[in-house]
């Protein structure tokens, strides 16, 4: 069994994103962390304006200016309407956010991340307990392992700070998404991002860096059709009854040709977020209904908050930790406002559960 001052563990953007900030300021973590597969297709891509000066702290601008990745100069959503609105980056004073090669900014991402950790653990954690002073964690290549001090990045699992906490939750969002492959190759798509809203739920697609097309189904478990993800012709019917996005597919030259994937999307938060010796960062602190589009920028911010109060703490300065939860406590509280505000916006699904669950923000 080892045993190591300060362990990171998760492998997505918080906790690689954790990794880096803690390095800077001076500490060296064990990272327990799976190694990301770069070929694999990974759903939210849309990395607000907000991550820029992020990026540029943690020492990490250079990761945007990779050509896999493309400005996300313009997006169109009918919302409250039937008629698309266009909403373009030039009117944002932080200018354009990034659509992302998701899987290539993760392994970048990942690399330089493990130039900053003591020590990368090419696993995840199967059991964790605090005891006493130190966290006991068995993974799952059945090592054993204590860390003095644990940085949950584990997304919406939250393994270490579930054991500790509770998980709240504002609704029970799935997204059913798949990616798309352009059939018809003469067509030059335009490069947007489309929002659409149905009677029980939100469509979204977007056109990705590579040529693809991601969408995406925002719905609640109990309002989804029977089998969409195992039968086509439903999934195929359910896409078919939009008015813009079924449009948008035909019209770029691509096809439905998969299934689509499940994910659990709705907004859910821990309470504590921070501990005597742990604290939670990203998804598995506070997730976000994707609708937000800023869930990469947060786990970005939480990680360079969280690492340099643990930093602070440890030098002395007692109310460091207590700073963060609180801001991750107001920044869910302003999200939910913030939600409800938006999805009161759309008033033509009179009688929609769906709709009616988010404008009373009804839990
Ligand atoms: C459908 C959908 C669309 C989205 N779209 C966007 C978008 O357009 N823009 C945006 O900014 N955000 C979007 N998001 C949110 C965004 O993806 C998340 O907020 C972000 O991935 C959070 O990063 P994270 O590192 O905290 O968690 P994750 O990305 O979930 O990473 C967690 C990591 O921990 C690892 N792990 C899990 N359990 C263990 C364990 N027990 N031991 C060790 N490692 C473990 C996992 O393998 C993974 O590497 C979307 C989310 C969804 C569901």
């Amino acid at each position: 069994m080892s045993r190591a001052r300060i362990a990171v563990i998760g492998g997505g953007i918080a906790g690689a994103a954790s990794c880096i900030a803690l390095a800077q300021c001076g500490v060296r973590p064990i990272w327990v962390a799976p190694a990301p597969t770069p070929d694999r297709d990974r759903i939210g891509e849309t990395l607000s304006p907000a991550a820029n000066t992020i990026l540029a702290n943690l020492g990490l601008a250079h990761l945007l200016t990779r050509p896999i990745h493309r400005a996300a100069n313009t997006s169109f959503s009918a919302w409250g309407s039937d008629q698309l609105h266009e909403r373009n980056a030039i009117v944002h004073l932080e200018g354009p956010g990034c659509v992302l090669d998701r899987a290539g900014f993760e392994h970048d991402l990942f690399s330089a991340a493990l130039k900053c950790c003591a020590t990368h653990i090419d696993s995840t954690v199967q059991r964790a307990s605090l005891n006493g002073k130190n966290w006991d964690v068995t993974l799952t290549n059945g090592a054993k392992h204590s860390f003095r001090y644990a940085m949950d990045c584990t997304g919406r699992s939250s393994t270490l700070a579930i054991t500790q906490g509770e998980r709240h939750r504002a609704d029970q969002l799935v997204a059913a998404h798949c990616f798309l492959n352009q059939t018809d190759t003469d067509i030059e798509p335009t490069p947007a991002t489309l929002i659409e809203t149905a009677k029980d739920g939100w469509w979204y697609a977007a056109l990705l860096p590579g040529g693809r097309m991601v969408i995406s189904y925002f719905s609640d478990p109990d309002l989804l059709p029977a089998g969409i993800s195992r039968d086509f012709a439903t999934w195929s019917a359910q896409v078919a009854k939009t008015r813009h996005i079924a449009r948008w597919i035909d019209s770029a030259g691509f096809c439905l040709g998969d299934l689509p994937m499940l994910a659990s999307a709705g907004t859910t938060w821990m309470t504590p977020v921070t501990g005597h010796n742990w604290v939670a960062v990203g998804d598995a602190a506070a997730a976000f209904d994707p609708l937000s589009s800023h869930g990469m920028t947060t786990a970005l911010w939480m990680a360079r908050q969280a690492s340099h109060a643990i930093c602070a703490s440890q030098k002395g300065q007692t109310d460091a930790l207590a700073s963060y939860e609180a801001a991750v406590k107001k920044g869910v509280a302003d999200f939910l406002v913030q939600r409800q505000k938006i999805y009161q916006q759309e008033k033509r699904f009179d009688g929609s559960v769906f709709w009616q669950r988010r404008q009373k923000n009804q839990i």
